[in-house]
């Protein structure tokens, strides 16, 4: 399995975004996707995802050469 490279203070400030950027019916999917071990992984290619991309999209799935 692959784990992330995101530190326990990285995530906390990417639930913090989600809490207040996401509506109830997205934030639960969003927080779970989170906290899984492919949370930060782009979908299509597998490479990490940006932190800094994350913290303005906590939602991206793909990485910037894949989107
Ligand atoms: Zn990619």
């Amino acid at each position: 399995m692959h784990y992330h490279y995101f530190t326990l203070e990285q995530r906390a400030s990417l639930e913090r975004e989600m809490r207040s950027s996401l509506m109830d019916p997205e934030l639960g999917p969003a927080l779970e996707r989170l906290h899984s071990a492919d949370y930060g992984v782009c979908e299509a290619c597998g490479a990490d995802i940006a932190f800094r991309r994350l913290q303005t999209d906590p939602l991206a799935r793909r990485c910037p050469n894949c989107s």
